[in-house]
């Protein structure tokens, strides 16, 4: 995933998964030489995001990487906490993924870095393809990995913790004495990927090794999925508001953007 020389945007919310992962990189530049930077996106979510934030400078100035920080605030204009007083009426994770998403890319291409390291697991993988099945959406399913059309100004990611199972990574952050909260974000338990998560957690249970399953079942036909889509013609465009690739004339950030100053 990382070559020599490689700048990589590690996305540091100072939960277990991406603090575990910078410590991680930051022990494999012993062996291979590339550079860190790690890039925080501060949602503005009270009581939650600023114990993680803190969390995520301490990290970041105790290995002596260079930390920039994003927020929501400063980019879109309104917190997720302003978003979700305006919208009560729509679920938190939708918007929050989409701006949290363009915020990150837009930050790696900023700080030049040549991937963007994020710390999805094994768990968080498996919902994921799980999700995309069940909302019927196999386009998401195939752009999972990476985008189906490449463009200069998508920074590509890696998920060094793919085959790492999220308790795992829980353990290693414990016995390690990491400085973690494990509190978990107040929105997510209203998330359609808080029910895929209990449920795959039973299923697991019961039938143990199945989150491996699903993701290497899912890399297994991750290019013929890529390929069955790409035969239908699909088109990058650019939206004609923010100039940033998307699949229609105007982004989902940028309606949302609008939507929110309405
Ligand atoms: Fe955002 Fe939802 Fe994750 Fe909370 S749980 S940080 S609202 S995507």
């Amino acid at each position: 995933m990382i070559n020599k020389n490689d700048r990589i945007a590690v996305g540091l919310s100072g939960g277990k998964d991406s603090v575990t992962l910078l410590r991680l990189l930051h022990r494999l530049q012993k062996d291979l030489p590339f550079e860190l930077v790690a890039i925080t996106i501060d949602e503005g979510i009270a009581g939650y995001r600023s114990k993680t934030l803190e969390v995520a400078e301490q990290e970041a100035k105790n290995l002596g990487i260079e930390h920039k920080i994003f927020s929501y605030k400063k980019e879109v204009g309104l917190s997720l906490d302003e978003i979700m007083e305006k919208k009560q009426e729509k679920i938190p994770c939708s918007y929050c993924g989409v701006i949290r998403r363009r915020l990150l890319n837009q930050a790696a291409r900023e700080i030049h870095a040549d991937k963007l390291a994020v710390g999805h697991n094994l768990d968080d993988m498996a919902q994921s393809v799980m999700m995309n099945i069940m909302r019927n959406e196999p386009l998401r399913l195939a752009r999972l990995n990476e985008p189906l059309i490449q463009d200069e100004k998508f920074v590509s990611r890696i998920r060094p913790l793919l085959r790492t199972p999220e308790k795992e990574v829980a353990i290693y952050a414990i016995l390690n004495d990491f400085p973690i909260d494990f509190q978990e974000c107040p929105y997510a338990r209203h998330a359609f990927r808080a029910h895929v998560r209990e449920q795959l957690n039973e299923t697991e249970e019961r039938y143990p090794g199945t989150k491996f399953k699903i993701v290497n079942s899912f890399l297994a036909i991750e290019d013929a999925l890529k390929k069955g889509m790409s035969e239908k013609p699909l088109e990058m465009k650019m939206c004609g508001q923010c100039g940033e690739p998307s699949g229609q004339s105007k982004c989902m950030f940028c309606s949302m953007r609008e939507e929110f100053s309405a």
